[in-house]
């Protein structure tokens, strides 16, 4: 047994079953054995692939769109660049580099980076060598205008997992069954924060919910509300998603979430109709497909210009990036891009309705 397995089982031995949630934050972020506390779990020597780590091309156009909205706000100086969740730093050091042409941005953009991992903050460091971020463990913006962006950072959040049947909502949890970890439900209870998925709920349904994100969506829409700015979310998911999205990845495979425990990585899709309630008065773009948002920043203008300097392996993996990143078979449909913006404040680019 594994030292996170052990403490698990005694935790559950102790004060019984867990919930999802407490179970995914113990196997994500332990001090000590926690899946992001201890390793760099992106690329091919990894358990994952990011879209920043598969072409340049994803952060030179969230770049130009973020520079493209700070020009339309009329340049505000100083102001917050931020990213939640920033990886290995792949993301913010392409926006950095598409964005060095717009004069004033870089001097105005003060460079916050949102991250728990000491493994990630170290690498994040290198990527952003020759600029000046500054690390926070959780979001707390200065009062001045944000530009934010955060890439697969709210599926890494904890969800709870709920189940519909004709007693009332009954929780899924993490167990013990003849002293191997295994998942149970808890006796049904009434749930008022769950009342308005009656509507879109049968019986045997199950509904995931994600306090953590609802939370730092807040924050993002208020302070956005407040003092300007946008927000772009990137993630997999959908609108008032439905059923159990709850998964481990090890080694590019899918693996059970009960095995591998502090070794694989806990996702769980995003639903984005709870985040943009979470971030009134903050209003949000129309949730748009990944694909189409990049194609409506570009992507395939930029993809012909950086072939024109590659050729064989090279050109190959090019092409092959640009369809993964766009490609509805790939990661063009199932990835969905949301803004949040104040109220009244047209979407950024790529995101307007019918754009
Ligand atoms: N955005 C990057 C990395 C995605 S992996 C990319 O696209 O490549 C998820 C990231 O979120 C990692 O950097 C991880 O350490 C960070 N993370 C996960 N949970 C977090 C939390 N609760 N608070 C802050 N950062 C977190």
């Amino acid at each position: 047994m594994s030292p996170l397995q052990n403490h698990i089982t005694a935790l559950i031995r102790a004060s019984g079953p867990l919930t999802l949630a407490e179970f995914m934050a113990l196997c994500l972020q332990h001090p000590e054995h926690g899946y992001y506390t201890t390793r760099d779990p992106l690329g091919a020597s990894g358990d994952f692939t990011t879209s920043p780590e598969i072409s340049q091309m994803f952060g030179e156009l969230i770049g130009l769109c973020l520079a493209q909205r700070w020009l339309d706000m009329g340049a505000p100086a100083p102001f917050t660049l931020a990213e939640l969740g920033p990886g290995r730093g792949t993301l913010m050091a392409d926006i950095l580099r598409a964005t060095r042409g717009v004069a004033g941005f870089h001097a105005a953009a003060e460079i916050v980076l949102i991250e728990t991992s000491p493994a990630l903050r170290a690498r994040q460091a290198e990527a952003l060598a020759g600029y000046e971020p500054t690390w926070e463990n959780t979001f707390a913006p200065k009062p001045q205008p944000l530009l934010l962006v955060a890439n697969e950072f709210f599926d890494a959040l904890p969800i709870r997992q709920f189940i519909w049947d004709e007693a009332g909502w009954r929780e899924r949890v993490v167990g013990l069954e003849e002293g191997a970890l295994a998942f149970g439900l808890t006796d049904a209870t009434q749930l008022a924060a769950l009342e308005h998925r009656l509507d879109d709920t049968e019986i045997g349904d199950l509904v995931e919910v994600c306090g953590p994100a609802e939370a730092v969506a807040s924050e993002i829409g208020a302070h956005i509300a407040d003092h300007g700015g946008c927000a772009l979310i990137i993630d997999y998911g959908d609108w008032r998603s439905n059923g159990d999205t709850f998964q481990a990845v090890k080694a590019h495979e899918k693996v059970s979430p009960l095995d591998s425990l502090g070794s694989a990585d806990l996702t769980a899709h995003v639903d984005f109709q709870a985040l943009a309630q979470a971030a009134e008065p903050a209003a949000h773009s129309p949730l748009t497909p990944q694909g189409v948002f990049l194609e409506r920043l570009g992507i395939t203008a930029r993809a012909q210009a950086l072939a024109q300097n590659l050729t064989g392996a090279a050109l190959e993996s090019h092409i092959a990036a640009h369809r993964r990143l766009t490609h509805p078979e790939e990661m063009g449909t199932l990835f969905k891009v949301m803004a949040l913006m104040p109220s009244g404040a047209p979407a950024p680019a790529g995101l307007q309705n019918g754009a």
